[in-house]
């Protein structure tokens, strides 16, 4: 049994583009599979919490799935870490679940709010790529739903291609029904982290290649506004998860209790005169002298992985046009001459990031469609402004020259153009669509506009 909810206008975690789409929202993995009994004229889409900031997760005029409900726990090895669950499990579930018994995720974005199934389809990475790599390192295996009807099993041992090809799939394979996913051991929930404040881009670069292999986790914020000899300073964030031994002994005996934090929330859309240069450079110069260079700091893990979540709704801080997030992927081969193009670009064109979060890549996990490639990664916030596309045009062909990419999960505008070139495994992941989707059920915005079946001219 499943019902058509409601016809509706709906948006990514950017609040741009805007879709009209039919929700349907299935209690049990019975719904989702009748669902796609309904005609829909541009198929279905299945969607977690909406946390992608573009448009992976819109299909105008057709059929959207919200996983949401389909959140049950299906079975947990205590031994091995080794939990098996319905896709729409949000990463909180998890370790909301686990973390009291001593089980972190293995991998985790900047968010909770967003489903493991969502989480696979965009293999996302954390601040322990270089050490880890993305999520798909640590699914054992996949249940998918085929626009056939059928339920198959995938893994890296049964069906292989269709396993590779879902993981950073963006939901176009296969309704991923159930992930069974290795968690880690932690000892705490807390977190130790040293601070290391650089004064250019050459010194944030030099100390993340210095010192990165000596912690599980590591990120920079960077000042994108600062120019001169302060171009590309930052705050870099070096993390490992504390052990018993490392708290202070009032803590010692409840070593997952971590303080609740009071919500915040950003009730409206703020004007678009509150985001301007002069107000991001005050912003940036103040979190800059605030973020001195400081070793062995305690930390919870909400307030270390995720900072923005506290505060709900901050997309609305951006105004009413919205938001992107551009995010690329640079190979290491002349990453600071391309870094440095890049952050240039946009301080020449008067085009300032809200947020610019920089971090270090590893190995991909095979994902065919995966962004991640050993390279620097940077994720640039630009409030929506006439231009502003222009602009990041620009960027993209610095991407491109630099043989780097940029990433589905955040993108809203890139051209097809540049998606063919800067994918090159494209056909092989076409290949897989062809044989488990021949009619083109699963569909999505993204998918349209980026011409993901179309073979390149
Ligand atoms: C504050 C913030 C920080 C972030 N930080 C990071 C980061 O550090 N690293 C990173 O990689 N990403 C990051 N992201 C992006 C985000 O984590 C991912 O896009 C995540 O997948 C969103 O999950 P969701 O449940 O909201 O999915 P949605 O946005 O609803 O969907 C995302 C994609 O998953 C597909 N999908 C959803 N459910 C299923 C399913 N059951 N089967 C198959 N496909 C499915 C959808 O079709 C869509 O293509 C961040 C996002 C935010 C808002």
């Amino acid at each position: 049994m499943t019902s058509l909810t409601l016809h509706k206008q709906i948006t990514g975690w950017g609040r741009y583009p805007r879709a009209l789409c039919h929700l349907y929202r299935p209690e049990r993995v019975g719904g989702v599979i009748g669902t796609l009994q309904h005609a829909e004229p541009n198929g279905f889409l299945p969607r977690g919490l909406g946390r992608a900031y573009g448009d992976a997760a819109l299909n105008s005029e057709g059929g959207i799935i919200l996983m949401e409900r389909i959140d049950r726990f299906l079975a947990f090895d205590e031994s091995t870490g080794v939990v098996r669950c319905e896709a729409g499990v949000s990463l909180a579930d998890i370790i909301s679940t686990f973390l009291p018994r001593g089980w972190f995720l293995p991998v985790t974005p900047g968010t909770k709010f967003c489903t493991v199934g969502a989480c696979v389809a965009c293999d996302v990475h954390g601040k322990n790529h270089h050490h880890d790599g993305s999520i798909g390192n640590f699914v054992r295996s996949l249940t998918l739903l085929l626009p056939s009807g059928e339920t198959v099993r995938c893994s890296r041992e049964q069906n292989p291609e269709l396993f590779y090809a879902t993981i950073g799939g963006m939901g176009l394979t296969g309704i991923t029904l159930e992930v069974e996913l290795q968690l880690r051991r932690v000892d705490t929930g807390w977190m130790v982290v040293d601070y290391v404040r650089t004064r250019d881009l050459d010194e944030t670069l030099r100390t993340f290649h210095e010192r990165d292999e000596h912690y599980l986790y590591s990120v920079a914020w960077l000042d994108c506004v600062a120019q001169g000899r302060g171009f590309g300073r930052g705050v870099l964030m070096f993390g490992r998860h504390a052990t018993v031994d490392n708290l202070p002994p009032a803590r010692r005996q409840n070593p997952f209790t971590i303080p609740r934090k009071r919500d915040k929330s950003v009730p409206v859309d703020l004007p678009e005169f509150v985001l301007n240069p002069l107000s991001l450079k005050a912003f940036n110069g103040a979190y800059y002298a605030t973020h001195p260079s400081r070793e062995g700091v305690f930390v919870d893990y909400n307030t270390y992985f995720y900072p923005l979540d506290s505060i709900l709704q901050w997309n609305r801080a951006y105004g009413k046009r919205g938001f992107v997030q551009w995010q690329c992927v640079l190979p290491y081969e002349n990453g600071m001459e391309n870094l440095t193009r890049i952050l240039e670009t946009a301080q020449r064109r008067h085009a300032y990031p809200f947020l610019s979060v920089l971090k270090r890549m590893g190995e991909s996990s095979g994902g065919i469609l995966s962004f991640p490639m050993p390279g620097y990664t940077i994720a640039l916030d630009f409030p929506i402004r006439n231009g502003l596309f222009e602009v990041l045009n620009e960027l993209d062909k610095i991407v491109i020259e630099a043989g780097g990419r940029l990433y589905l999960a955040k993108d809203a505008r890139m051209s097809a153009e540049t998606f063919h070139t800067t994918y090159p495994q494209l056909p092989r992941w076409q290949a897989v669509k062809t044989q488990v989707d021949p009619k083109g059920v699963l569909q999505s915005d993204l998918a349209r506009r980026l011409r993901l079946m179309e073979v390149a001219k």
